[in-house]
């Protein structure tokens, strides 16, 4: 039975059948895009720390989407297996705290940073870490300390990239931050809103390519490349 009103507090809400198919194909569809995009910035790469930050970050940005997608699918075709849906959401929910790291590891790895500020090049992965381990101990149990958690770690790295001497792309950055705080609101409406995942999904996306762009138009993008296309 699929259900259109509010879910009760402590069970999740059942999308409908469309909920379900839009779920999945507003990440599925960024697969290959996300596959390209990696391969793009490891082929700029001009040194071996450019390679192994392209590598963290195409990782990062592609299992976002596939544990995205395969989670949805399971949830929308086989959710009679409780235990795997179960397995596949607390994922899903692993991976965001993973693609935070992922996402500014370009900015941390080669951007010039103070000697405390260059801590958050491990400190972001440990927070990763952390949350992982919580999600896997307390998954769905304290939605609003995973709420502070996500902002927490996605806002702290932001204090370190701000006082860089190196401003550009700054702006992208927090542009991008601010249509996934504004997701927040769709991430946290379902069933009050109509296809509220799926509108979560196209803000992440969106966030995700503004992103890239900052990434690869300031990190990966050397001048030489810039002449040659002139
Ligand atoms: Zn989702």
């Amino acid at each position: 039975m699929f259900m259109n009103h509010p879910a009760p507090a402590n069970s999740r809400y059942k999308p409908t059948c469309y909920e379900h198919a839009a779920n999945c194909y507003t990440h599925a569809f960024l697969i290959v895009p996300a596959i390209v995009g990696s391969a793009l910035l490891h082929r700029l790469s001009d040194d071996r720390w450019e390679k192994i930050t392209a590598w963290m970050y195409g990782i990062g940005l592609c299992a976002l989407f596939i544990v995205s997608t395969v989670f949805h699918i399971v949830s929308w075709k086989k959710s009679h297996l409780r235990t795997m849906e179960h397995c596949f959401h607390m994922c899903d929910r692993m991976m965001i705290y993973v693609f935070i790291a992922a996402s500014y590891a370009p900015w941390l790895n080669l951007r010039e940073l103070g000697p405390l500020a260059s801590h958050m090049r491990w400190f972001i992965w440990l927070m990763a870490a952390g949350g992982t381990i919580y999600v896997f101990l307390y998954h769905e149990k304290y939605k609003i300390v995973e709420l502070f958690f996500y902002l927490a770690m996605g806002f702290s790295p932001a204090l370190v990239v701000t006082s860089m001497n190196n401003t550009d792309g700054l702006q992208e950055l927090a542009w991008g931050g601010l249509i996934y705080c504004t997701g927040v609101v769709f991430f946290k409406s379902d069933g009050i809103i109509p296809f509220a995942h799926a509108i979560w999904h196209i803000f992440v996306a969106t966030a995700a390519a503004v992103h890239y762009y900052a990434i690869w138009k300031y990190l990966y993008r050397s001048p030489a490349d810039i002449i040659r296309h002139l």
